[in-house]
């Protein structure tokens, strides 16, 4: 399917690895100019030179942490006047209710709630007065179902998710859409890390850890970065267009809800 996007110029922020290099190289293959970000300079250069060579689009890297004002504010130079913007920072820590205090609440809530709305009033106006944007944050399924150990991420998630819903609705006659895309459990770095968390916790070897939580999805499996990519490339398409303010879940079936 052509998704009729390309020369569009796109902002991916996270996207070294992971989800956001899934994201990265979908829009890359549909001809969509990126500006990409992480913090570690050397990955995310090599990244940029990987996706500009095998889909031929340019490709500019810039190392900051989109988190804070500083790193947000060079990447937002960087990026210029774009069509598309895919949020994304690395998740809050795992732990138990009882551990958190204000200041771990904050901190999540800058990284996953905050920095998105920052990016958005940033780059939204631009799209508006250009008559055509997508925008497309990365949250987590624990906005549909919470995950007891991810106590901060379902609360700074779960923030996020209510500003969209109100200002998908505002800017959606401008031609501009924003969604959510819900990532269920994907193999990448963080799913490995919380792999190990759970083995450690449980006693278990990583491989048992793996195989428990497959057992959680009916699927039987994680998703990969180029499935995820692929929905987030179609959500920015010409053919997305009338998609607003929704929670697109991608999890193997793992949330069990009739909605
Ligand atoms: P990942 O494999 O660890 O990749 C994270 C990427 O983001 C890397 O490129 C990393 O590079 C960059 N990054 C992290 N913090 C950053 C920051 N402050 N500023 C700029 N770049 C930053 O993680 P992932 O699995 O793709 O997860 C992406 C998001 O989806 C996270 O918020 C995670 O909580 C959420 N999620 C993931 C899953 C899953 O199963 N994978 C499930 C639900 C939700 P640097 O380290 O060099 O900065």
């Amino acid at each position: 399917m052509d998704l009729g996007i390309a020369g569009k110029r796109a902002l991916v922020c996270a996207s070294s690895k992971g989800l956001g290099r899934g994201c990265a190289e979908a829009l890359a293959a549909a001809g969509v100019d990126l500006v990409i970000n992480a913090r570690s300079a050397e990955p995310l250069e090599e990244a940029a030179r990987s996706i500009a060579e095998v889909h031929g689009v340019n490709v500019i890297p810039v190392a900051a942490d989109i988190t804070t004002d500083e790193g947000r504010a060079r990447v937002l130079e960087a990026a210029g006047a774009v069509d598309i913007l895919v949020t994304n920072a690395g998740g809050p820590p795992p732990g138990m209710w009882t551990d958190w205090d204000e200041a771990d609440f904050l901190a999540a809530l800058k990284a996953n709630m905050l920095t998105p709305i920052a990016l958005m009033k940033a780059l939204v106006p631009g799209m508006m007065d250009r008559g055509w944007g997508r925008v497309v944050n990365i949250t987590s399924q624990s906005v549909k179902a919470p995950i007891g150990v991810l106590g901060l991420s379902n609360s700074a998630r779960a923030g996020l998710t209510g500003y969209v819903a109100g200002t998908s609705r505002q800017v959606a006659g401008k031609g501009v859409t924003i969604n959510n895309l819900l990532p269920g459990i994907h193999a990448t770095d963080r799913a490995i890390s919380l792999d190990g968390g759970v083995s450690r916790a449980q006693n278990i070897s990583i491989e048992e850890a793996k195989a428990n939580r497959c057992a959680t999805i009916p699927a039987g499996r994680y998703g990969t970065a180029q499935e995820f990519g692929a929905t987030c490339a179609f959500m920015c398409s010409v053919h997305a267009g009338f998609m607003v303010g929704q929670n697109i879940l991608l999890d193997g079936g793992a949330t069990n809800s009739t909605l």
